[in-house]
């Protein structure tokens, strides 16, 4: 038996603990009468799913459907309904007729069309199933088979719709989920990949090296950096077709559980407290980054309003007034409709879709918005 620290030397207040308390003032509020499930789902292991290695020379796909497995993406036959054209929101004053629309509402007919990004495959145990993956196993050149992640971190990278040729930058790309996502779909033309933190890029570096064959990881194809993405703007305006966004946040599920290096440990209150700025920065230079007509993918993994929607809000707002650069908003609501059964999404968002935490489906949280320049 584990003897108990003593009282004395017992953290009083351990960060999960200040984690919970404020998750349950603020998301009881934002989240109303859905906030106990949730915060349960939050409490409880996650589930995982494996995205596939395209680059990998074992049938891992065959092996996984035969333990029950699905690949979400594209098993999706008795989800998908048919979608007819529909103009995405403009961002502005407009917004205010996205806000008024009731999803749940919406019938299937009244969708937009939404083009994701092919090849990206990701296999989860049906909802309610809490069975865990192997490790993965190198085939016979030494790549990894899938990659473990949050099942729900696949949507941003599904929901970005790279194209052949397209230039993409991937601004707070390690440990290097999404970026590994996004290679899946063996379209990218150049590949910008960075992150500020050189401890994370050399875990980044080591990711892409069991995964993905040394000539694909070219300096003509793939460019890895470690600056500050809040200065992307100076740096290289006007440039990429694609910019995923996938900012430093509160990690929801990350600050329950695990009391080392957290984010709502006394002595990085400060720090806290700055990341709605540091996120709406990391968002504009995103936006600068993009060449016009190009798409930005802001995500987080937190419910929290304030770095999600406001964050959001903010930025179209400075990109217009400040930058002069209008930006639409791109309704993904057909994606959520796609994956309706295998994630549950907030209903009734203003801006952005969000998956929220569900005891039989455990995934997230994860928000997403895409945006559009027009300018
Ligand atoms: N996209 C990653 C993935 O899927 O594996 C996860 C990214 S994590 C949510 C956020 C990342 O932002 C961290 O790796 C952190 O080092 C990085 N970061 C924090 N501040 C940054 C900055 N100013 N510029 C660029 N990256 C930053």
């Amino acid at each position: 038996r584990v003897k108990e620290k003593w009282a004395a030397t017992r953290i009083k207040h351990p960060a999960t603990g200040l984690a919970l308390q404020n998750f349950d003032s603020t998301y009881s509020v934002q989240l109303g009468p859905l906030w106990p499930s949730v915060r349960a789902a939050l409490l409880s292991e996650r589930k995982y799913g494996a995205l596939l290695n395209n680059y990998g020379h074992d049938d891992v796909q065959a092996e996984l459907q035969a333990k029950g497995c699905k690949d979400f993406p594209s098993d999706i036959e008795t989800e998908a309904e048919p979608c007819l054209e529909q103009e995405p929101a403009v961002a502005g004053e407009e917004e205010s007729s996205h806000v008024s629309v009731n999803k749940s509402d919406l019938d299937a007919q009244q969708l937009p069309a939404l083009q994701l990004s092919p090849n990206i495959k990701c296999l989860v145990f049906p909802r309610g199933d809490i069975t865990r993956f192997k490790p993965a196993r190198p085939d016979m050149f030494g790549y990894l088979g899938y990659y473990l992640m949050d099942a729900a971190s696949v949507l941003p990278c599904l929901a970005l719709n790279v194209q052949e040729g397209h230039n993409v930058l991937d601004l707070c790309a390690a440990p290097g989920g999404k970026t590994l996502a996004l290679l899946q779909t063996k379209s990218i033309g150049f590949f910008g990949v960075n992150d500020a933190s050189v401890s994370r890029t050399t875990r980044l570096r080591k990711v892409l090296h069991s995964y993905v064959p040394k000539p694909l990881l070219s300096d003509e194809k793939l460019r890895i950096t470690t600056f500050d993405g809040t200065k992307w703007g100076e740096i290289e305006k006007n440039t990429f077709d694609r910019v995923l966004v996938d900012v430093p946040c509160t990690t929801d599920r990350h600050s329950l559980m695990e009391d080392d290096n957290n984010i709502f440990s006394k002595n990085r209150t400060g720090e806290r407290r700055r990341l709605p700025q540091l996120q709406l920065d990391l968002l504009l230079a995103g936006i600068e980054a993009a060449c016009p007509g190009g798409e930005i993918l802001y995500s987080t993994c937190t419910l929290s309003q304030i770095q999600n929607l406001s964050v959001v809000e903010q930025a179209i707002h400075t990109a217009r007034e400040d930058h002069g650069i209008q930006l639409q908003v791109v309704d993904l609501r057909p994606l959520t409709h796609m994956f309706r059964k295998t994630f549950d999404f907030a209903p009734d968002l203003p801006l952005g879709e969000m998956v929220v935490p569900h005891l039989a489906a455990n995934f997230g949280p994860i928000y997403m918005c895409k945006l559009r320049r027009l300018t």
